[in-house]
């Protein structure tokens, strides 16, 4: 095993934030009756027309800027045509041939070393419905509701070596899009979803092995578990002197392995196509400069600050900027009072602690910051 290398790629869907869907009017709030959130559009009945969401854009624009990408002034639309039951139109719209965001970087801790990962794109594209397969015995089931909801989808290079590290960035990345306001991140519902893309090559070599992509990870635990069991199942074929064979996989956490979906759809079977419906998008930078100047300061920022400004350690500073509302509160309360430890004590050891157990979010704490502030002082 100590002879190979493990080389990951990612393909990180994350549902944005926004009250209606992507092209049309319908609520985006997740749950709901099955098929409540929907209209002739998201049913994709004959003759209507995508009208687009401009606050998709300009939160795709805010995880871009945030990441250090190159923000595309012209982007478009594009069908990527299959068939699937979840997929009324018969065909996806994404962004293929001109994505929103280009290149950029993702900085991020993984067992206290940096690592740092290149972002090959980030394209806006819209969810597909969900199929029900368990509650009936000979029929499934389709609820619409999550048809048409605005998706980011992240690519990465393929620039992880260690399922270690796949983990640390999801978790990373859902941090990010809470702070932005852009997504809940939540996974459990499905708000941040990734494929994982596996590969094992001879340590020393040059050239990347044949890949597998494993399906719909939707924890960092999972995607995790996923990448090593892949990772694993690969070596052991080549190290018997075996070819990996391209393939789709899902990842079945009970049994802890990988196995074969469906043949992986070559790039032309999709057609892809300008979307003739929707215009091409074409942004100023004065759009972009707005965003920019109202973006706020970024977790890893405010680390820093915490460590040197108002004597920190990591471990203190990395629970002070877990969540931006947490971050806020703190940096408040350093307004009012000059004893920065004690604060940091305090919110560490009582207030995080106590709002966690009163369910109310520590800037809804009953007694006033003031208050607070004095008593420390
Ligand atoms: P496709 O268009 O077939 O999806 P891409 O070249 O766009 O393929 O890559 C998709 C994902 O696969 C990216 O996240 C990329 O980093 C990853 N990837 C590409 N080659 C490899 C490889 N040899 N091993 C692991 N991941 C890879
Ligand atoms: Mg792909």
């Amino acid at each position: 095993m100590d002879n190979y290398e493990t080389v990951i790629g990612l393909e990180i869907h994350l549902q944005l934030l926004t009250e209606s869907k992507i092209f049309c009017a319908d609520s985006a709030t997740f749950g709901g009756l099955p098929n409540s959130h929907i209209s002739a559009i998201s049913l994709a009945h004959p003759g209507t027309l995508p009208r687009l969401n401009e606050k998709a854009v300009a939160f795709a624009v805010k995880l871009g800027l945030a990441l250090g990408c190159q923000i595309a002034r012209h982007q478009s639309f594009d069908r990527k045509n299959y068939f699937y039951p979840d997929l009324p139109k018969g065909y996806q719209l994404t962004q293929n041939e001109h994505p929103i965001c280009v290149g950029g970087n993702v900085t991020f801790k993984v067992k206290n070393e940096n690592k740092t990962i290149r972002l090959h794109h980030i394209h806006l594209e819209e969810d597909a419905g969900k199929l029900i397969h368990d509650r009936q015995e000979r029929y499934s089931l389709i609820d619409y509701n999550r048809a048409g909801v605005a998706l980011l989808e992240i690519v990465t290079e393929p620039d992880f070596r260690d399922p270690e590290e796949v983990a640390a960035f999801m978790l990373h990345l859902r941090k990010l899009a809470r702070w932005l306001e852009i997504s809940d991140g939540n996974m459990e519902e499905g708000s941040l979803r990734c494929d994982c893309n596996v590969s094992v090559r001879k340590l020393g070599d040059e050239e990347y092995g044949e890949r597998c992509e494993i399906k719909n990870l939707n924890s960092a635990r999972f995607a995790r578990k996923a990448a090593a069991a892949e990772s694993q199942r690969q070596i052991a074929i080549v190290a018997d002197g075996g070819k990996i064979a391209r393939q789709t996989l899902s990842f079945d956490p009970v049994t802890n392995t990988t196995s074969p979906m469906r043949d992986k759809e070559g790039e032309s079977d999709y057609r892809y196509f300008a979307d003739p419906d929707l215009m091409p998008i074409f942004i100023t930078d004065s759009y972009i400069e707005n965003i920019k100047k109202n973006l706020p300061d970024l977790p890893d920022k405010l680390q820093i600050k915490f460590t040197s400004e108002f004597g920190l350690t990591a471990a203190e500073a990395a629970i002070l900027t877990a969540e931006k509302e947490t971050a806020h509160y703190f940096l408040n309360l350093c307004k009012q009072t000059t004893h920065f430890r004690l604060v940091a004590n305090l919110l560490i050891n009582k207030l995080l602690p106590m709002s966690e157990e009163a369910k109310i979010t520590v800037s809804n704490c009953p007694i006033s910051t003031e208050n607070i502030a004095q008593l420390l002082q």
